[in-house]
Parts: C-alpha cells; sequence; structure tokens
C-alpha cells in the first residue's frame, strides 16, 4: 500500500496547523486494518481557540464584508487548487475510508471542487427585495451573514460532504469551524491547507478533529458559535438539535434513511435492475441515500430478484485502489460486524438470506464483506427499518400501486426515494404521495444542488442546496426609509 499518510493530524487554526497535544487516536486503512496515523484529539480549550479565531475573522473582516467578486475569485481559486491535487486528495480519502480510488477521483473530489464554484456562481446573482407597495415607503431587505458556522461532518463520504458545507457557510461570508468525523480526518486536513494555499484569509475555516462527545460537543456548545449545520446519525442528530435549540442556535440536519426502491412491472426492468444495484452497493453501501429497501412488483419479482443476486455475486469486491474494483471494504471494524450482524437478525425474523451476509475472508484483514441481499418477512422486520448502512438489500413484494406506496411511506426515515416505472399516471400518482425529501423518477442518484436536498421525519430538519443554503447561511434585514419627509404626529408639542 502506498503510505502517503502524515504521521499525525492536528487541529489547523487562524491559517497554521496546531503542534500535536492531546489525547492519541488511531486512523486505520479499512482495507488492511493497518494503523496509518494518529489523530491529536482538540479538547475544550483548543475548539475554543478555532471559535475565537473563526469569531475574530467575521467580527474584523476582511471576508464576510469583501467584495462579492473578491470572494468569487477565492472561492474559484480553491476550485481549481482542489482539482490540481485530485490525486493527492483523492488518495488521502481512500487509506482513510476504504472507498474506490477511481470514484473518489472522478466523484467525491470533482465534486468538492465543484461545491465551491456552484457557490461562487450563486453568490454573484443574488438580489435582495424591494417593497414598494406603501408609496410613503421604500422597504428593502437584504441578506448578511449570520457570523460562525460549527460544521459537522460524517465519515462515509468526508469531502465531497464536508466540502458542501464550507463551499457554503464561506461563500455566503460567514466564518466557520468545521469537525470531521475521528474516523476520517486525513482529506479534510489537507483540504483546510489547500484553502489557505488558494488565498482564503486566516480564521475564515478552521478545522477541529476528534470525537463528537469531546470536541464535537465542545463546538456544539460553544457561545462564539452561531448556527449549526450536521451530517450524520439521527440520534447524534436529536442531541446536537437539543443541545443548539437550548442557545436557541439554527441547525440543518442531514440524517439517516431506508430509503425504498420501487419497481413497477411497467418499468424498463434492465435499467431498474442496473439502477437498484447502484442504489444499494455505491460508495461501498454505505450512503445515507441508499435506495436499501428494495419493494419489487409481484408479477416480475421473482425473475428481478434473481438477476439482482447473481449480478450482485459477480460484483468484484476488493483493493479499493484497484482500477476494476467495485466494492471496497467496509470502513471499520465495529462497523462490519454492525453490517454483518443484519443476516442473522434478518434470518432469525423469519427473513431469507438470498446472498452474502459473510466476510470476505480470503481477501486479508481487510473489513470486506460480501454484498449482501435478503428477503425480508415484511415491512415491520428490522431489516427494513433500520438504516444498516453497508452493502444490504432488503426485498419487498407487493401486488397494487397503493400497497408499494403504502410501504414505502412505513418508515420513521424519509430521505430519498427511487421509483422506476414507464406508466405516467403511477409516477405521477408515487411522486406525490411519497413521502421523502427527493424522489427519483427511473434514475439512481442525481444530486441537482440548485435543488433543495434533505429529508422528512427522522431523515432530517432543514435543506442543503442553492436557496436552501442562502437562507440557512444568511440573516435577512428588513429596511424601511420613508420616501418624503413624514407628518408624524407631535408627541407633548400641545
Ligand atoms: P455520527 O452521527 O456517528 O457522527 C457524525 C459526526 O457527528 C461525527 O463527526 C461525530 O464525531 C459527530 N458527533 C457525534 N456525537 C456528537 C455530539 N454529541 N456533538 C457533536 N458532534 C458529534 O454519524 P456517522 O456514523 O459519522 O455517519 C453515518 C450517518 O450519517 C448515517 O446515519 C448516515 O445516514 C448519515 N448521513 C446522512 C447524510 C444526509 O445527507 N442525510 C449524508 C451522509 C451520512
Amino acid at each position: 500500500m502506498p503510505h502517503t499518510a502524515p504521521t499525525t493530524v492536528t487541529s489547523f487554526i487562524d491559517g497554521a496547523s496546531v503542534a500535536p497535544a492531546g489525547e492519541p487516536l488511531p486512523v486505520s486503512y479499512p482495507a488492511s486494518g493497518e494503523r496509518i496515523s494518529e489523530l491529536c484529539e482538540a479538547d475544550a480549550a483548543e475548539v475554543d481557540r478555532a471559535v475565537s479565531a473563526a469569531r475574530k475573522a467575521f467580527d474584523h473582516g476582511p471576508w464576510p464584508g469583501l467584495a462579492t467578486d473578491k470572494r468569487q475569485d477565492v472561492l474559484l481559486k480553491i476550485r481549481q487548487t482542489v482539482l490540481d491535487h485530485v490525486d493527492e486528495l483523492a488518495l488521502l480519502e481512500c487509506l482513510n475510508t476504504g472507498l474506490v480510488l477511481r470514484e473518489l477521483k472522478d466523484r467525491h473530489v470533482a465534486r468538492a471542487a465543484y461545491n465551491f464554484r456552484f457557490f461562487a456562481e450563486f453568490i454573484g446573482q443574488m438580489a435582495g427585495q424591494v417593497y414598494g407597495q406603501n408609496p410613503a415607503y421604500q422597504t428593502v431587505v437584504t441578506r448578511e451573514p449570520v457570523g460562525v458556522a460549527g460544521l459537522i461532518a460524517p465519515w462515509n463520504a468526508p469531502l465531497a460532504l464536508a466540502s458542501m458545507k464550507v463551499a457554503a457557510a464561506i461563500a455566503f461570508g460567514n466564518t466557520c469551524v468545521l469537525k470531521p468525523s475521528e474516523q476520517t480526518p486525513l482529506a479534510l486536513a489537507r483540504f483546510v491547507e489547500l484553502l489557505h494555499e488558494a488565498g482564503l484569509p486566516d480564521g475564515v475555516v478552521n478545522l477541529v478533529n476528534g470525537r463528537g462527545a469531546v470536541t464535537g460537543q465542545a463546538l456544539v456548545d460553544h457561545p462564539g458559535v452561531d448556527l449549526v449545520s450536521f451530517t450524520g446519525g439521527t440520534e447524534t442528530g436529536r442531541q446536537i438539535m437539543a443541545s443548539a435549540g437550548r442557545r436557541l442556535v439554527p441547525t440543518t440536519m442531514e440524517l439517516g434513511g431506508k430509503s425504498a426502491n420501487i419497481i413497477f412491472d411497467s418499468a424498463d426492468i434492465d435499467q431498474a435492475l442496473n439502477g437498484a444495484l447502484l442504489g444499494i452497493f455505491s460508495n461501498n453501501g454505505q450512503q445515507c441515500l441508499a435506495g436499501s429497501r428494495i419493494l419489487v412488483q409481484r408479477s416480475i419479482a421473482d425473475d428481478f430478484i434473481d438477476r439482482f443476486v447473481a449480478r450482485t455475486e459477480r460484483i468484484r469486491v476488493g483493493d479499493p485502489m484497484a482500477d476494476d474494483t467495485e466494492l471496497g471494504p467496509l470502513a471499520s471494524e465495529p462497523h462490519m460486524r454492525r453490517v454483518l450482524g443484519y443476516a442473522d437478525i434478518a434470518t432469525s425474523e423469519g427473513g431469507r438470506l438470498l446472498t452474502g451476509g459473510q466476510r470476505r475472508d480470503d481477501l486479508g484483514d481487510g473489513y470486506y464483506v460480501k454484498p449482501t441481499a435478503v428477503m425480508a418477512p415484511n415491512n415491520d422486520a428490522r431489516v427494513c427499518q433500520e438504516e444498516i448502512f453497508g452493502p444490504f438489500a432488503s426485498f419487498l413484494t407487493f401486488d397494487t400501486v397503493d400497497e408499494a406506496i403504502a410501504l414505502a411511506n412505513a418508515s420513521t426515515f424519509g430521505l430519498v426515494s427511487y421509483v422506476w416505472s414507464n406508466d405516467l399516471p403511477t409516477v405521477m400518482r408515487a411522486t406525490s404521495e411519497i413521502r421523502a425529501g427527493v424522489v427519483w423518477v427511473n434514475t439512481p442518484m442525481m444530486r441537482e444542488l440548485r435543488a433543495p436536498f434533505g429529508g422528512y421525519k427522522d431523515s432530517g430538519v432543514g435543506r442543503e442546496g442553492g436557496e436552501a443554503c442562502r437562507d440557512f447561511y444568511t440573516e435577512p434585514k428588513t429596511v424601511s426609509i420613508p420616501t418624503a419627509p413624514l407628518a408624524l404626529r407631535r408627541l407633548g408639542d400641545n
């Protein structure tokens, strides 16, 4: 394995790396289990320094008050710098996550760069509002940055997800403190250095590393933090939102999912099969928007599921750095054990294991598993209700459109949904009645950054995307000005 990881990862505050100190935590390569680096955990005092740096950069500028075209110049330079370092960033991310290197280069790092271009362009077209209906006044609404954002990211797509938060926060003139997952600090540490190499002023983006309960909680509780954007698990989200709520700090919550992927008999079955496989096995199966509950119309179910299983068994599992690998290792040993545990849960609940459910011991000490599919006994089964967050598909069958929609909605989650059908009335009913933040029709994941992304129910609160981010990262300010001197009542002058 090419070993390019730094020996130690520390915080990055006010434009400089912090000297190693604090609790050392291991950072491992999931393809071998080998310890490749060490993270120095930021305690509350270090978080305080990071927030203070962000506060100073916000309160004393120049970033929040910079002319938009100057801020755009920096964002576009960041985009180019990220693209210039695609190989380095992808390799660091691969070493840390076990995600397939090719996909990291083609999708994740490319997306990270695009996020900066997108928000650079967005702010170039922003405008306020003017209300002139009352001729005595002109009322103008402008938008101002909110302040210091606390940005908390998960381990499953660190660079792609955290870069979106950073790009949005700083594009609208905020400053921020980013806390990546303690499992995956490597690529984001380099990314924050690159932001500065691209010309970002010191203190605008600060980085703290460490566990959620220590570093993350200190960030959320810090009185200098004005808003919190979180992506991660639902239970963590509840806790963070409660903490932030006590201080009346606004939050966005991008949480878990158990999304229905509905295959109607009116679908193009080849397309639906390709889409269903991508929907559950992309990103090593570790994605919030996975189509993890596959609902198939009974008339086509036997054939569809047989073909799905045959293709699943041919998926190339292995070295995430190899060009032809389709599924790399899971992110950590405890996570692998948890995912595999669901195969036993499925059978103990009366489900049937269709394929997989085992570790790939033949691939060494890495956290490799066979991609898995089960036939669930019913939608109440744990494999249909709980987020497994691995390459694990749970199948159910249905007879009617009504039944399919009812099954899709019988979930505490509501992040996304997939609908495969070429029958327009079926598509129209499904898209209007499914209770999820996003419905994809005849396509696997399609993340349109201009449109809101986020979940109903336990999948989240708030949205990310162009206008949704503008609304979150800015405060509207209403200014009313008389158009001519007013004839004011003269209290005390009679
Ligand atoms: P997690 O909730 O365990 O951790 C997410 C982040 O929160 C980490 O950085 C962690 O250190 C931090 N954290 C934990 N406790 C904290 C606390 N008390 N205060 C502050 N920070 C704290 O999630 P994970 O295991 O890293 O990621 C997987 C989860 O993320 C899955 O549930 C997945 O569905 C979800 N996810 C959602 C989206 C989305 O857009 N909806 C995208 C990706 C992942």
